[in-house]
């Protein structure tokens, strides 16, 4: 079965490391490195894969075969290395030293974070109402994610979305805006679950906080108790010889709020924030919708140069002519400076909160990188199963990393049921490090496993590990779609054993995937109010209602969910089996195609043995 395309299995492969794309097909990835198509494919066939030579093979594979060959290979995003040549074509150039010594100072933009009820939603409305920057009074205040006050002659930019969930997701998005947070603590209340969290997702972040204690009106009010509390997890106040400044103020009674101002001024000051307000714009879009009238409508932050209208603009696959700007009390500007907060209009699509947003040198080459963006971000869609698991310094791939020879760092995120547990797991935890590997807690907290923890996760590359806690369905997609692994236990040694075991390259996984049934779809109809339905027919197994469901397409997995309807004929039913012809409503995913798979599964929790 020899073809003479083969490649002698002696020839040799590329020196150095050879950059691939997840989900390049055997066509692309063979002559990368100098072999042929037919070498993967055949190959990966005696591995029992079997694909085609225009098929996109998952990271496995790709690996897999370069082992086998013996090249060094990176794999990267599809679109990663060409968003370099992006951006190069915007003007952007990563590597280049930007020296803003000279540069004006910029304000400082702040974002308000603590407990729920604490008064973070009262503060911001307090601070605004007294503060509006000066000029046309009257102006309607207008919510456009963020506003602008002046305190003394100068400015403080308020990120107006109280709480970490925004923060974090913009932050996990490779965008970061808050210079200052304001940490919001209750003083009849003190320091409770997701003031902790603030705190971590601010440290995180690396950005500086200045504590509010508020509510403090209220006769309980118990300041002292707050600041010990807080003293406890490393904010410890000026007045103690720590850093941290704490302000006491009633955001009801509008009491601090100044002094509370100034202390912000006082750590942006410390924070020497600058940026050139010449040249051309680069900002972060903070929130963007579809307007009825007005078209896609963004809010960006500005953090360098200055926004004009009539602007060519790209922010993440959206581009277009800036037609106008408006500022936070709904007035047209003709241009904003750094960190000023701008509603901007006249893009072709609605971009999503956290992309990058940047004037282009033309009309044209705003339209080419936010088309070719479009391109790659369709295609990274069709290869996210491929590379969901990519990334640095998780459970799974420590080991990886220790015989590398770096020194590796393990995140770990860490939950459990009672505080004493958390402080037993960390204790433990804390033990297992070597040399080697050094592990970090970027949050440790008492609760179940949330989707802001899945978040945090996600930007800061960490495990999540849970004890006694489970993920709730929200915290389990978003892991799967990010790619951030969950582990769960109920038995302390076999979490410290799993972490031991990971570290020396042994960990077992912790589910095991069995394929329960599959289906072609063999036509594809829209019932209203039901949305798609794919008829199909079952090829193998058994397709059961309510089962986890992978859809593929050319054998790559396009969609992940679960099977929300099944119908014979027009009889709800609760399987079907091989050999029948089905009705498959699948809520939530709209992008069904004829010859489509759909492949049930079950996964089963592996029984962990001591591994040794
Ligand atoms: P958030 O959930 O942190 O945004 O909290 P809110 O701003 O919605 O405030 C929660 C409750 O606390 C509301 O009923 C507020 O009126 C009240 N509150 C906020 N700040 C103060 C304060 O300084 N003093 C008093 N007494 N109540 C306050």
């Amino acid at each position: 079965m020899d073809a003479p395309s083969y490649t002698p299995q002696d020839a040799p492969v590329p020196e150095g490391v050879v950059v691939v794309e997840r989900a390049s097909t055997a066509q692309e990835l063979g002559p990368k490195l100098n072999r042929t198509a037919a070498d993967v494919v055949r190959f990966l066939m005696q591995q029992g894969e079997m694909v085609t030579a225009t098929q996109s093979l998952s990271d496995d594979m790709i690996e897999l075969f370069a082992a086998e060959i013996g090249a060094e290979i990176r794999l990267v995003d599809p679109g990663e290395e060409q968003e370099v040549d992006l951006r190069r074509k915007l003007g952007i150039d990563e590597f280049e030293e930007v020296d803003l010594s000279s540069a004006p100072p910029r304000p400082p933009v702040v974002t308000v974070m603590g407990h729920v009820d604490h008064g973070k939603t009262k503060l911001l409305d307090q601070i605004r109402n007294a503060n509006v920057v000066e000029g046309e009074a009257g102006g309607i205040t207008q919510h456009i994610g963020a506003y602008q006050v002046e305190r003394n002659g100068q400015k403080i930019t308020f990120i107006d979305t109280p709480g970490h969930e925004a923060f974090t997701a913009m932050r996990a998005r490779g965008a970061q805006v808050t210079d200052i947070v304001i940490l919001v603590v209750a003083a009849d209340d003190g320091v409770m679950p997701q003031t902790v969290e603030a705190i971590d997702h601010a440290r995180a972040a690396d950005v500086p906080i200045v504590v509010a204690i508020n509510k403090i009106d209220r006769p309980t009010a118990d300041p002292q108790r707050v600041m010990s509390e807080l003293a406890e997890h490393g904010l410890v106040p000026e007045a103690w010889g720590g850093d941290t400044i704490m302000q006491e103020v009633s955001a009801l009674e509008g009491i601090g709020i100044d002094d509370l101002l100034d202390q912000v001024l006082v750590v942006a000051e410390l924070e020497d924030l600058r940026a050139d307000p010449e040249g051309r714009a680069r900002g972060v879009v903070l929130e963007a919708n579809l307007d009825i009238g007005r078209g896609p409508v963004a809010t960006v932050i500005v953090q360098s140069g200055t926004l004009k209208v009539a602007d060519p603009v790209v922010a993440g696959a959206a581009w277009g002519r800036v037609r106008a700007l408006l500022d936070d009390r709904g007035q047209n500007v003709d241009s904003a400076g750094p960190s000023m907060p701008v509603q901007v209009l006249g893009l072709s699509d609605v971009p999503t909160a956290g992309d990058e947003f940047v004037v282009a040198p033309s009309e044209k080459i705003a339209r080419e990188v936010a088309e070719t963006r479009e391109h790659w971000k369709r295609l990274s869609s069709l290869g996210r199963e491929a590379h969901a698991l990519s990334g640095g310094a998780r459970l799974e791939d420590i080991f990886q990393q220790i015989q590398r020879g770096e020194a590796a760092t393990l995140n770990l995120i860490v939950k459990a049921d009672v505080t004493g547990s958390l402080e037993a797991v960390t204790e433990s935890l804390r033990k297992l490090e070597r040399d080697e590997v050094k592990l970090s807690f970027v949050h440790r907290g008492v609760g179940g496993i949330t989707e802001n923890d899945v978040q945090l996760a996600s930007a800061s590359n960490a495990t999540i590990i849970g004890f006694n806690v489970r993920p709730d369905r929200k915290a389990r997609e978003l892991a799967e779609a990010e790619g951030v692994e969950i582990r769960t236990y109920e038995i302390i040694y076999k979490l410290i054993e799993d972490v031991e075991a990971a570290m020396v390259g042994m960990l077992a996984p912790e589910f095991e995937e069995v394929v329960t049934g599959e289906a072609e779809v063999r036509e594809v109809f829209r019932v209203p109010r039901v949305g798609p339905v794919a008829g199909c027919y079952v090829l193998n197994g058994t397709i059961t209602r309510g089962s986890k469901v992978r859809f593929l397409r050319d054998g790559v997995v396009i969609w992940k969910g679960t099977i929300s309807s099944l119908k014979r004929f027009k009889e709800d039913v609760r399987e079907v089996q091989a050999g029948y012809e089905c009705g498959v409503g699948l809520s939530d995913f709209q992008d069904l195609k004829e010859g489509d798979i759909i492949e049930t599964y079950e996964e089963r929790e592996i029984a962990r043995t001591a591994t040794g």
